[in-house]
């Protein structure tokens, strides 16, 4: 399928500096398009270089704009001009001191604070939401009791909380209000991007997103003595990118998208791994349920009881048609996209050969 990016538009992506985000910007930068990035420190060369080298390379160009999701009005300068908004910032971390502080308020103060200012702009038509499957589910067992057994768009996570699942509540709220605020009004139009597990190479050559954690328990002896019975969809960060820009460009997208390939397990990565890294210490078998119930919490903190017992051993399903028919995604093999994030951790100096 086609789309047309008009150039003479202007884009903005917020979270400038994340894994899903790089894509994004260079998509756009490579179709031509100016685009606007807020990152919360724009002299961290360390975590922008990859974007000012891409507005080198052009033929479009990246700005840099400083902004915080839990600012008021720190949006505002960057929205100015821009005719899309690609919302992506929000974190996306394992380990958090506090729920509500770290992961909700954030989430959630932060799409009011982006939705504000677009709403205040003239020129915005469209904002791409980044939001999450989770936002559609809160625990695998709930796969059993859906049509079909099977995850669709007009599911609504209704089960997290910020006790249980808190990530999985953070996004659900944040979804939940920006539909709220767009359909208050009708200058923008909002079309929503629900994306499972994402996976493969950053833009930057860096590691910054959750999804990076979890590769590298497969490949640091995390999970040497056997992999978690965890089934959940994956999808390429390409694809991602490439979903949301077609959110954006597509003039009749509407609603929410899953934007997911597969459902896999660590184990089913780890094989997808073996015949390239065998010197690393990749998991060769699955654990039983039981010794994941009995010893996860203490081995993870991040880990309940309650989480092990509703996601491990279920098996995990969603219907991707709509991603593929009305937005015209064709997926790309997760085995390349393990292999290639895999690699570039090892270049990065993230794990050790056992
Ligand atoms: P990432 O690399 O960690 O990117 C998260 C971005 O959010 C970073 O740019 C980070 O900025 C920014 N951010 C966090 N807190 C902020 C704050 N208080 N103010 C301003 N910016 C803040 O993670 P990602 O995987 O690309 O995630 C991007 C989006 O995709 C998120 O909305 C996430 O929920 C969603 N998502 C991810 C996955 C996945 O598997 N990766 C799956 C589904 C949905 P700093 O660099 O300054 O920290």
């Amino acid at each position: 399928m086609e789309i047309k990016i008009n150039k003479k538009k202007k884009a903005l992506v917020t979270g400038g500096t994340g894994f899903v985000a790089g894509w994004i910007i260079k998509k756009l930068v490579e179709a031509g398009v100016n685009v606007h990035a807020t990152v919360r420190d724009p002299s961290d060369k360390n975590k922008v270089g990859h974007l000012l080298e891409l507005s080198q390379n052009g033929p479009g160009s990246v700005t840099l704009f400083q902004a915080d999701l839990l600012e008021a009005g720190s949006f505002n300068a960057a929205v100015e001009g821009c005719s899309f908004v690609f919302h992506t910032a929000s974190p996306f971390i394992l380990k958090f001191n506090d729920p509500q502080r770290d992961l909700i308020d954030p989430a959630l103060k932060g799409t009011q604070n982006i939705l504000e200012a677009v709403s205040s702009s003239d020129s915005v038509e469209r904002v791409v939401l980044t939001s999450s499957c989770v936002a559609i589910y809160g625990d695998a067992d709930e796969c059993a009791f859906v049509p079909n057994n099977m995850l669709n768009e007009s599911i609504w996570n209704t089960t997290s909380s910020a006790f249980h699942q808190p990530y999985s509540y953070s996004k659900t709220v944040a979804e939940k209000e920006a539909w709220k605020i767009a359909e208050a009004q009708e200058k923008w139009s909002l079309v929503v991007i629900n994306p499972s597990l994402v996976l493969g190479p950053t833009v930057s050559g860096k590691s910054t997103s959750a999804s990076h954690d979890i590769c590298l328990q497969m490949g640091d002896g995390t999970m040497k003595a056997g992999a978690p019975p965890f089934e959940i969809g994956m999808v390429d960060v390409r694809d991602v990118a490439d979903a949301h820009i077609r959110a954006a460009y597509i003039p009749d997208a509407s609603g929410r998208h899953i934007v997911s390939n597969e459902s896999c397990t660590p184990l089913k990565l780890s094989k997808m791994l073996q015949g390239e890294f065998e010197q690393y210490p990749l998991p060769n078998k699955e654990l039983p349920k039981w010794l994941v119930w009995l010893v996860g919490p203490i081995m993870d903190k991040s880990m309940t009881r309650k989480m092990i017992a509703k996601n491990m051993g279920h098996s995990w399903k969603a219907d991707n048609s709509k991603s593929k028919e009305k937005l015209g995604i064709e997926y790309r093999s997760l085995k390349s996209s393990i292999i290639e994030m895999f690699q570039q951790m090892i270049d990065e100096g993230s794990f050790k050969k056992s």
